[in-house]
């Protein structure tokens, strides 16, 4: 079962002040959250979460992950803006970006962010563009092939394409790239990698450790390149469905640890810091969508209309990701109907949930839709004249703090030419 984090009471407050649509998260659960993570890789002595901005780049959500000891990966000129305006110092901003501005790199080195390079050919472009090859730089590696864990009968437990993927070096490049820019220049390497998404398995980032850490043994043997992080990225997911177990962070951090024994400490590299770039981990289960229901539809389906739409949350509408629907007041009442809940887009898509069994629902109840505090907000657009609702946060003492206004018409009309 799945529970909001937020009850009927306290919404009806909230509403008071802020009408739905709006993203909600919790203050409580972030923090408690960054601190089991913290927790599970405390072995680490270096350790460090850069925050992947993209999944909710609202600053104070940022300003919270700092508090808690959690850096940013940026990926963009905006990115690295905000997260400089927030107060993040060079150490504690990575720039993981692919297919990059000259201006990024710009940024990024004027800042004194950590580069992790998307391409062999970055070298020569960022030495060209910053006059210069920064001392400490980090590789992104592609494997390629598939990335598998776990096979049953059910198929596999995780299953990826880095081949398919336009990220990375290979591992021949990762040789070269790291060679050139130790002539350039460079003193501290770092490897990185991304190869599965919303991974629900204790065994991802263990997995990819060991890849990881073998990998460094080669290269600093084949290249004398003294490497001191290692980024295992992002890709640690979450459940979205109630039945899905979700990821044990302890476990996750203990298996890391068991690879750095194995592999990293034999071979002299006990100095190595791990680095993680979680996005949808730290925030997707600490937001809910809070949408009211303005309408029903008895046609040859069941329809639901709710105030809400893709614009706000695009998951369902573009990967048909399922989100958990709860309808506050009835937390516990039989899921007895069956229901498409949906926007208001002139798109047949704009669907939180189809043939969902959920309990009745009445015109004017409200809504929580689960785990939007990744990748909800962030991917909002203003198809159809619809407009990015607000972002509240619901602090630990229960209170309500808007973090982000709702657009307004004059913000949707204020880049159009009029005359
Ligand atoms: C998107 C992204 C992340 C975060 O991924 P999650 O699945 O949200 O954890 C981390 N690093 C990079 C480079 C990314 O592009």
């Amino acid at each position: 079962m799945k529970k909001p984090f937020v009850t009927l009471a306290q919404l009806q407050e909230i509403v008071k002040d802020y009408p739905t649509p709006f993203h909600l998260y919790d203050e409580k659960g972030i923090r408690e959250n960054a601190r089991a993570l913290y927790q599970a890789f405390s072995w680490n002595p270096g350790f460090k979460e850069y925050f992947a901005v993209k999944a909710t780049p609202n600053p104070q959500i940022l300003r919270l992950l700092h508090e808690e000891g959690c850096g940013v990966d940026c990926s963009s000129l905006t990115e690295l803006m905000m997260s400089d305006r927030c107060g993040f110092k060079g150490g504690e901003i990575m720039f993981s970006s692919n297919d990059t501005p000259a201006e990024e790199f710009v940024l990024a080195d004027r800042l004194g962010a950590t580069i992790n390079l998307d391409d062999i050919t970055h070298i020569d472009f960022l030495q060209k563009t910053i006059g210069h090859i920064p001392k400490k730089i980090s590789c992104r590696y592609n494997p390629g092939g598939t990335f598998t864990l776990g096979e049953s009968k059910e198929g596999f437990q995780v299953m990826d394409n880095p081949g398919d993927a336009k990220y990375g070096l290979t591992r021949p490049q990762m040789t070269e790239a790291f060679q050139r820019l130790r002539e350039l220049g460079a003193e501290e390497f770092g490897i990185h990698a991304f190869l599965a998404s919303n991974t629900l398995s204790n065994e991802y980032y263990p997995a990819l450790a060991a890849i990881l850490f073998r990998t460094a043994v080669e290269l600093k043997e084949e290249t004398g390149a003294h490497i001191t992080f290692i980024n295992l990225s992002g890709g640690v997911g979450v459940p979205y469905r109630p039945e899905q177990p979700a990821n044990d962070i302890a476990v996750i951090g203990e298996g890391v640890r068991r690879a750095y024994e194995e592999i990293l400490v034999p071979a002299g590299m006990e100095d190595v810091s791990i680095c993680t770039e979680l996005g949808r981990f730290m925030l997707a289960p600490y937001g809910h969508l809070v949408t009211k229901v303005l309408h029903q539809k008895h046609i040859h389906k069941e329809y639901v209309g709710v105030d809400a739409c893709a614009a706000n949350l695009m998951r369902p509408a573009i990967y048909g990701a399922y989100h958990h629907i709860t309808v506050m007041g009835r937390e516990d009442a039989p899921r007895d109907r069956k229901y498409d809940v949906t926007g208001s887009l002139c798109e047949n898509s704009d669907k939180f949930a189809v043939d969902r069994m959920l309990p009745e629902i009445h015109i004017g109840d409200l809504l929580v839709i689960h785990d939007t505090g990744a990748h909800g907000h962030a991917m909002g657009y203003q198809y159809n004249g619809r407009l990015r609702s607000a972002e509240i946060l619901l602090q630990e003492d229960g209170s309500a703090r808007l973090i982000r206004r709702a657009e307004t018409p004059e913000d949707y009309f204020a880049t159009a030419i009029w005359d």
